[in-house]
């Protein structure tokens, strides 16, 4: 029998895939109103941190309108995401107004048959949704800011602070010890799911010492051999994953109740039949489950840690 794919190979859903994020264009203005007229130009409908979908035989998929739905609407400005085949693309919140046949869903609910390129651009919208909604006022002098290029900014007019959309990189690591990999389960999971640890870099670490640091913390293994995988955006709301693999002694995980419900030692053989598995694995769309699939199927799958 063929061993499956890894699920999700890099570049993992959620990233730029498909389209032009445009960024030089963001401080064109004569070029935004062009585009905001243009015929072609597309909308997103958003309601706070939910995209508009609509409903097709595969399943709901991202709605895009053209301006002339928009008529009657007073949107906030239009967030460029970027240009899609030569046409540009711009998200916009209609404040929970419905356009004809379309609903808001949060953007998990109906990733499963999203092409690559709705998902990144809807989590792209989602990333600078919650960055706007969280950054209505200066941090500095507490005024109410402006939205500028082209969503991408806010700007201070009091005191001339300028903020842009932060996001927060996260460290996530399978250990391995040969045919053995360690998950864990936070008491936040789903029942039954176990998968890889992580957490997030502090300030003044490198992303191997976050690695050392979380996995000791949660479960008490000093791992070793870091090596680097892929990364995956994660806007829920506003992660950076970077993901990786390390080797640990296969000795028993003690649990820091605080961050993990419980952690297990899982051999490849339990985990290679999707039907047999005693643990549930992560949704197909994280890069945790890239992790786990990649060692039981991918290169490196024959043996090695
Ligand atoms: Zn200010």
């Amino acid at each position: 029998m063929q061993p499956p794919r890894p699920a999700n190979p890099p570049p993992h859903v959620y990233s730029s895939i498909g389209y032009d994020r445009a960024a030089a264009r963001r401080l064109d203005s004569a070029w935004l109103r062009d585009a905001l007229r243009a015929p072609d130009t597309r909308f997103l409908p958003m309601h706070g941190l939910k995209p508009m979908f609509v409903e097709d035989e595969t399943g709901p998929r991202a709605c895009f309108v053209d301006a002339a739905a928009l008529a009657g609407f007073r949107p906030d400005p239009p967030v460029l995401l970027g240009l899609v085949e030569g046409r540009p693309v711009f998200a916009v919140d209609l404040d929970g107004e419905e356009v004809a046949g379309g609903t808001y869903l949060e953007l998990r609910q109906a990733t499963a048959g999203l092409p690559a390129v709705e998902a990144g651009l809807l989590a792209f919208a989602r990333a600078l949704a919650h960055w706007r909604l969280r950054n209505r006022f200066c941090g500095a002098c507490g005024v109410e800011m402006t939205t500028t290029q082209a969503g991408h900014a806010r700007h201070c007019g009091a005191c001339g602070f300028d903020t842009f959309p932060r996001t927060d990189p996260a460290v996530i690591c399978l250990v391995t010890h040969g045919e053995h990999c360690l998950l864990g389960r936070s008491r936040h999971f789903p029942e039954g799911m176990f998968s890889t640890l992580a957490g997030f870099v502090e300030a003044g670490e490198s992303l191997e010492q976050t690695v050392r640091r979380e996995i000791e913390e949660e479960v008490g293994l000093v791992v070793d051999d870091i090596h680097y995988r892929s990364s995956q955006p994660w806007p829920f709301p506003q992660s950076l994953m970077l993901g990786f693999r390390a080797t640990a002694p296969l000795v028993p995980p003690v649990v820091d109740p605080a961050e993990l419900e419980a952690a297990r030692w899982v051999h490849r053989s339990e985990l290679v039949d999707p039907d047999k598995r005693p643990v549930r694995l992560p949704n197909p769309d994280s890069i945790a489950r890239f992790l786990i699939d990649e060692w039981l199927y991918g290169e490196g799958s024959c043996g090695s840690g």
